[in-house]
C-alpha cells in the first residue's frame, strides 16, 4: 500500500485560551502536526481560514479534553470538537501544500493547507461536502462528551504540569 493512502488520525480541538481558536492536528508518524485556526474551519471553498503553524504534539494529546491550569501555556479550556481519520492525497509541509481527505464526525471531504507569505491557509476544496453553512456554530458540541466548551470542567481532564501539554 502506498504510504500516501495510509489512513492516519486527526483531531480538531477547540481551545478557549487568551484567544479562542481551533487546533487542527494531523498525525504524521508518532507526532501530530498542528495548526491553530483562529476562526475555526470553514466548509465554504470561498473562505480561506488563517492557520498558524504550532509545535508538533504527542499523539496521546489528541484525546485531551478538559482544563489547562492557570499559569501554563494555553491556560483555559480544551474540547475535542472533531476527530477521525484522514488520508494524505498530495504535497508535504516542506513543499508548503498539503492536500488531504478528512473522514471525521463533522469534517469530511477534501481540504488543503497552503503556505503563503502571510502564513498557512486552510481551504475546503469543492466536493460533495462543501457548503456555506457555519459548521463551527452549527456543530458546537464535543464529539467526545457532547458538551459545549463552556460546560467543560476540570472533572473532564486537568493539566497542571507543562510536561503534560503534549509538545
Ligand atoms: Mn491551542
Amino acid at each position: 500500500m502506498l504510504l500516501s493512502l495510509e489512513k492516519r488520525k486527526f483531531v480538531v480541538q477547540q481551545h478557549k485560551a487568551t484567544n479562542e481558536h481551533w487546533d487542527l492536528r494531523l498525525q504524521m508518524g508518532k507526532k501530530m502536526k498542528s495548526w491553530a485556526i483562529p476562526k475555526g474551519p470553514s466548509t465554504d471553498p470561498a473562505v480561506k481560514r488563517l492557520a498558524i503553524k504550532m509545535p508538533d504534539h504527542e499523539l496521546s494529546y489528541k484525546d485531551f479534553e478538559g482544563v489547562i491550569d492557570k499559569g501554563l501555556y494555553g491556560a483555559g479550556k480544551v474540547m475535542v470538537w472533531d476527530n477521525g481519520k484522514y488520508k494524505l492525497l498530495e504535497g508535504s509541509i516542506k513543499k508548503g501544500v498539503l492536500k488531504f481527505e478528512l473522514d471525521g464526525k463533522k469534517l469530511k471531504g477534501r481540504w488543503a493547507l497552503v503556505k503563503t507569505k502571510r502564513g498557512w491557509l486552510l481551504i475546503k476544496e469543492r466536493d460533495g461536502f462543501s457548503n456555506k453553512k457555519d459548521i463551527v456554530k452549527m456543530k458546537s458540541k464535543s464529539v467526545k462528551s457532547g458538551k459545549t466548551i463552556d460546560k467543560i470542567t476540570k472533572n473532564d481532564g486537568f493539566i497542571t504540569k507543562s510536561k503534560d501539554l503534549g509538545f
